[in-house]
């Protein structure tokens, strides 16, 4: 950038999104040794809760070779058996907010209850550029060297719904392995959060105080998302702040249809850097999980979930299987020359190239 230029007009560089794998590591040559195990090793290491097994069967999972994928679906459809037992939870918020910072404190105090807790992403900057919003995980330093917690960064590779349904098989995994409580962490661009609700039992929307929801960047729709609103940052000198806030969100959640759970939005508040309220919180968690249970709105959920998905993986592979067939690939831009010469209108290029691949596949 030239010096002279206006600083206020400059565009930030994004973060480059850190290797998920440790550099030290690659440097020894220690990740090119990895080859496949058996099957019966990675079912072995899962379920007895070995992390670095669990580690590499999730790198399994997130490839896109075909071999690997291949033998990560055949984990997932051994781990099934043993999945669905835990909590899955998850959190959004803009950045800053303190979502890491949260699910620090928040997974520790977990752990002290007896809980194991993972913590998976979705970053739904992967797709775009090399940036990540999320950034670096190391952030939970503590919580990553505890034993009893597993921490993933988003896979980075692929499309966001890509990303949701490696994140989402990768739920499985950690079932398996025997975390109970599990955080699909993201952040505030509409999709991801929409690709989160639809894997999670209960969705937690952190704020901070004082700001009202479209100052705060978060986008129309992800309010109603949220079961449970926690305003963030409520350290002691803020307190009143926060329970105006508190106030108006409750007074906001209230124009909103009742939920299918139904259950009453809950809006609580915490500092997640003290450490305190955090206790209010879980309460909160737990007295919606005893209620969709109750009420059954916890399986109910999940079989929609599992359906949503069924017809998204179809979705997208039937789509895949379309742009990569070289056929397809070949007419598709004899068709997309002769749109843009107004030979022929989109509608009918899309409906005889639609065609083409039906007698294709005849
Ligand atoms: P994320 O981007 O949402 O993951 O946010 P981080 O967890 O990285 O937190 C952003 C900043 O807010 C960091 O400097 C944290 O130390 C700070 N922070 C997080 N929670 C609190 C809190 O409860 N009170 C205060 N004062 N600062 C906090």
């Amino acid at each position: 950038m030239r010096a002279n230029k206006p600083k206020g007009l400059s565009i930030n560089k994004g973060v480059e999104k850190p290797s998920s794998l440790n550099t030290d590591a690659i440097r020894k040559g220690i990740y090119k040794k990895a080859e496949n195990l058996p099957l019966a090793k990675y079912m072995d290491g899962i379920l007895k809760g070995d992390r670095m097994i669990l580690g590499r069967a999730i790198t399994l999972v997130e490839s896109s070779l075909a071999d690997q994928h291949e033998i990560a679906q055949r984990i997932i459809e051994k781990c099934l058996p043993y999945s669905g037992n835990s909590l899955r939870v998850g959190i959004t918020g803009i950045p800053g907010v303190g979502k890491s910072t949260f699910i620090e404190s928040f997974g520790l105090d977990l752990i002290n209850k007896g809980k194991k807790i993972a913590v998976l992403a979705i970053d739904p900057s992967s797709d775009r550029s090399k940036g990540s919003i999320l950034g670096d995980k190391t952030r939970m330093e503590k919580l990553a060297l505890h034993e009893q917690a597993f921490i993933r960064p988003s896979p980075s590779a692929g499309t966001l719904g890509g990303v949701a349904r490696k994140t989402r098989e990768s739920i499985l995994l950690c079932e398996a392995a025997g975390y109970d409580t599990i955080f699909i962490e993201t952040v505030g661009v509409g999709q991801s959060e929409t690709a989160v609700h639809s894997m999670v039992d209960l969705f937690l929307l952190l704020m901070l105080p004082g700001a009202g929801d479209e100052i705060q960047g978060i986008k129309r729709g992800i309010m109603e998302l949220a079961d449970l609103i926690v305003i963030n940052k409520a350290d002691d000198n803020r307190i009143e702040k926060v329970k105006l806030s508190q106030r108006d969100l409750l007074n906001a959640l209230h124009l909103f249809p009742p939920t299918p759970s139904g259950w009453t939005p809950a809006v609580e508040y915490c500092s997640a850097r003290n450490g305190s309220r955090l206790d209010l919180v879980w309460e909160q968690i737990r007295k919606y999980e005893d209620l969709i249970k109750k009420n059954n709105y916890f399986n109910i959920q999940r079989k929609d979930q599992a359906k949503y998905w069924f017809y998204e993986t179809l979705n997208a592979e039937l789509k895949r299987q379309f742009f990569e067939d070289n056929r397809i690939k070949k007419s598709l831009k004899k068709f997309e020359k002769q749109v843009l010469s107004s030979e022929i209108s989109p509608f009918e290029a899309a409906r005889q190239l639609l065609e083409t691949n039906q007698k294709n596949t005849v």
